[in-house]
């Protein structure tokens, strides 16, 4: 059986088409390339038409901490013209994880502004949107609940299990990166969202630990992610990924 890597910053791999010869031979069958900014958002759209296998689906989206009010308006006309080639929006959200950004409103103003646009475009056309919610899980929510989109995806889940019960009674989903080996928060969180809720992810290329030493991910590490997942919940492995596939597949309609 295939594997789906459901968040990857492919246009930031060093050695892209190695790590894409080296996923489809892991037995991965599609990424979800996730922008950050208008930059991305068009490389991506590139890059979906050169490989074949994976194949790449483009979401579109601007990054919380890539937002500048004075390209806002150029990315928002960006997607807008190209939204028939995204199969979600993403990555956006809010990050409040940094301690300055606690304590500037301004910043975090600029960065709902963003979330807003970005949510307003979801409900408009139909799509999945992929949220990036560290530090800032509560408004993260709010803003979802606010807005009325139904298919949310919180993305690489590690805050507090109160805010993923509400999470979850919306109906929305969580993924979670190879961090789920290690990672206490990670592992708190997916323990306790049932598998019918759980992506499995990369969020290459992020470093991640294996052990003593470090490693930066690519999309074939998908398979890292789902195999400490199976064995943090207890679960047949096989079993594990026919549900995570059906869990992407069903979000993203791919
Ligand atoms: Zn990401």
């Amino acid at each position: 059986m295939t594997i789906i890597d459901s968040h990857a910053h492919i246009d930031e791999i060093e050695d892209l088409s190695g790590s894409l010869m080296r996923a489809h031979e892991a037995g991965v069958s599609d990424i979800v390339a996730m922008s950050v900014d208008l930059g991305s958002m068009s490389r991506l759209l590139k890059l979906a038409g050169q490989y074949r296998q994976p194949k790449i689906h483009p979401a579109l989206g601007v990054h919380p901490g890539k937002v500048q009010p004075d390209t806002l308006q150029t990315a928002c006309d960006f997607m807008r013209s190209n939204i028939k080639q995204a199969c979600a929006i993403g990555e956006t959200g809010l990050d409040y994880w940094y301690k300055w950004v606690r304590k500037d409103e301004t910043e975090r103003q600029k960065q709902k502004d963003s979330f807003r646009f970005h949510l307003g475009l979801a409900r408009e056309f139909d799509l999945p949107i992929v949220i990036h919610s560290r530090g800032a899980w509560r408004d993260c929510l709010k803003l979802s609940l606010e807005y009325g989109v139904t298919r949310a995806l919180f993305h690489w889940y590690s805050g507090p299990v109160e805010i993923l019960d509400k999470i979850l009674e919306a109906g929305f989903y969580v993924s979670t990166s190879p961090s789920v080996a290690y990672s206490p928060e990670s592992q708190k969180a997916m323990s306790h969202a049932p598998i019918g809720r759980i992506l499995v992810e990369t969020d290459s290329p992020v470093n991640y630990k294996d052990g003593e030493t470090v490693f930066a991910a690519e999309p074939k590490d998908v398979i890292r992610t789902l195999k400490a997942l199976a064995l943090l919940k207890n679960l047949d492995a096989q079993k594990t990924l026919a549900a995570v596939n059906a869990n992407a597949r069903t979000f993203f309609r791919i």
